[in-house]
């Protein structure tokens, strides 16, 4: 905030233009930096040690060319028993890590999916397009604020009393016209997520190739998502695709490659008349 009057009293009638740099800029390091430097702030890090675990992950990582050494584990259940893990990071501060939950409550194919689900966003460069597609967004309702203040400052600014678009008693008219602005683009910010979300769920199957396991912790998503929404409600309040959309998708994937069926489909004979095989 103190930056951003700084800006609007030096800048003049360009504040709106570097307003939008200085929050997209803010929101670059926020959404860069958190992982390696803000979580371990809220939960306790270590190296993951359980090689049954560790090893199918990094073979994962580095099967799609990310350059991991290690996998990190943390304490997410002292705030919930939500699922979770992230792949995070750029340069020196890359990182692959998992929640507790996960590992306490998962089986391992249901991690493999997990983690090449969080795989493709890293290796989509989800963070960066994102940070692109939001810096849209972030410019338009910068447009957007300083047209409406000015509007609403020429009416009204005298009865309120504030000096201009520099007095600090802008800021509760700031704050209105700029929720406002991100309550009614909610399902423009939901799908930009979404869509990302569903490329990395596609990017999962193909990674660790588990389209049981996926539908499983789909399933587990339900304890705080709405499972299967209508189509209009999911576009409008959904930032990841429901559960119905990720298992069909998962159900899809798997009909389509049946080389990854269960072994015990993969051992059933396929054209002997034994006992056991119907015929139909
Ligand atoms: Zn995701």
């Amino acid at each position: 905030m103190v930056l951003l009057f700084g800006i609007v009293r030096r800048l003049g009638k360009t504040w709106w233009v570097w307003g939008s740099v200085l929050m997209i800029v803010f929101t670059a390091l926020v959404s860069l930096i958190a992982p390696v430097y803000i979580s371990p702030l809220f939960n306790q890090y270590k190296i993951l040690q359980d090689a049954r675990v560790k090893d199918p992950i990094l073979q994962m990582a580095r099967a799609n060319g990310i350059p991991a050494k290690d996998v990190y584990e943390f304490d997410a259940s002292k705030q919930s028993n939500r699922v979770s893990a992230n792949v995070s990071g750029f340069a020196g501060t890359m990182r692959i890590s998992l929640n507790d939950n996960l590992l306490n409550r998962c089986t391992l194919p249901e991690i493999e999916t997990t983690m090449g689900h969080e795989m493709g966003h890293y290796v989509l460069n989800h963070a960066y397009k994102g940070l692109v597609m939001f810096g849209v967004v972030i410019v338009i309702a910068f447009a957007l604020l300083n047209w409406a203040i000015n509007f609403a400052l020429a009416r009204w600014g005298e009865a309120w009393d504030v000096r201009g678009i520099g007095d600090v008693a802008v800021l509760p008219l700031a704050a209105i016209v700029f929720s406002l602005f991100f309550f009614l683009t909610t399902p423009v910010g939901n799908t930009i997520t979404r869509t990302m979300e569903f490329e990395a769920d596609m990017y999962g199957l193909n990674a660790a190739r588990q389209p049981d396991g996926e539908a499983n912790v789909d399933m587990m998503l339900g304890e705080y998502r709405k499972l299967d929404p209508g189509p209009v409600e999911e576009f409008i309040f959904y930032d990841h695709p429901s559960g119905r959309t990720r298992i069909t998708a998962a159900m899809q994937w798997k009909a389509e490659h049946p080389e990854t069926a269960s072994t015990e489909e993969l051992n059933r004979p396929l054209f002997t008349g034994t006992a056991g095989v119907s015929k139909n």
